[in-house]
């Protein structure tokens, strides 16, 4: 048994401070944007299979909305500056500046040194599931995305259809890029739909089934021209396992739209001036 220090009490006993509070965040100019549906005019869809990625175009101030159907299905996805491939979704940092899962009114960051808002969530139909008794919620930054090397480290086996190949694959076909030049750019994913947490005995990431049905759906605002890559997860509504063909999976819609914001500028870099003191 490790010994405690007599003050040890005490020291668990300082309360936490929010690392990064946003309520400065000027995130008002389009979270929680009222659209309505006549506000919208569609321009493109895409239908991601099971067990596959597809890849999608949205310019600034567009709307991408995905779409459950069928059943219950993840998705893992990836977001690029459409013009430039080294600006990538920043999961982490949106992990610490809206929480662990996030819903309307959550922006999803880009990679340092850019750090801009790349999209912001404006309608989520699983806002009513808050955070449950075991501690999970829903469309996490907390996951990475399945991938084929941390299946064959626990359990051996060549898996190819995991989140991290079908990605890359999706990327590979859409840019040209050969696979490895692709899986370079694949990147930790916002989990849509996904339902996890940690668990509170030991800390592990736990993943159980999806609370989401046919016709639920989330909505993003661009706030920079997109590319897009979505994979239909093989873990289906994640209730069981994934890495494999086991589980029940079905499609993804992406749905594309323009809204009165199309047009807009692109959010602005970040003000650092990256001289780092030097
Ligand atoms: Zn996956």
């Amino acid at each position: 048994m490790m010994t405690q220090p007599a003050d040890a009490d005490a020291r668990r006993a300082a309360p936490p401070v929010i690392c990064y509070p946003v309520h400065d965040l000027p995130l008002e100019d389009v979270a929680n944007l009222p659209l309505e549906p006549d506000d919208l005019t569609k321009r493109s869809e895409v239908l991601v299979p099971p067990r596959e990625a597809r890849t999608f175009h949205v310019a600034a101030g567009q709307m991408f909305r995905i779409t459950s159907v069928e059943g219950p299905q993840v998705g893992d996805l990836n977001l690029w500056n459409a013009h430039d491939l080294t600006e990538r979704f920043f999961s982490g940092k949106t992990r610490a500046l809206h929480g662990t899962h996030v819903t309307t009114g959550d922006r999803l960051w880009s990679c340092l040194p850019h750090l801009r808002p790349m999209a912001s969530v404006v309608h989520d139909t699983l806002g009513w599931y808050g955070i449950d008794q075991y501690g999970g919620s829903v469309h996490d930054v907390i996951g990475t995305r399945c991938d084929p090397y941390t299946h064959n480290l626990l359990s051996g086996g060549q898996y190819h259809h995991c989140c991290h190949s079908n990605l890359t694959r999706a990327l590979a076909g859409e840019t040209g890029l050969s696979l490895h030049d692709a899986e370079a750019h694949i990147h930790d994913v916002l989990n849509v739909f996904m339902c996890t947490g940690f668990t509170r005995d030991t800390g592990q990431y736990f993943m159980k089934a999806s609370p989401v049905r046919p016709g639920d759906y989330i909505d993003f605002i661009a706030q920079i021209d997109l590319l897009g890559a979505l994979s239909a997860c093989p873990g289906g509504d994640c209730s069981a396992e994934h890495s494999s063909d086991e589980a029940t999976c079905h499609p993804l819609l992406i749905e594309v739209f323009d809204t009165p914001l199309t047009g807009q500028s692109p959010a602005p870099v970040n003000g650092y001036d990256r001289s780092h003191g030097r």
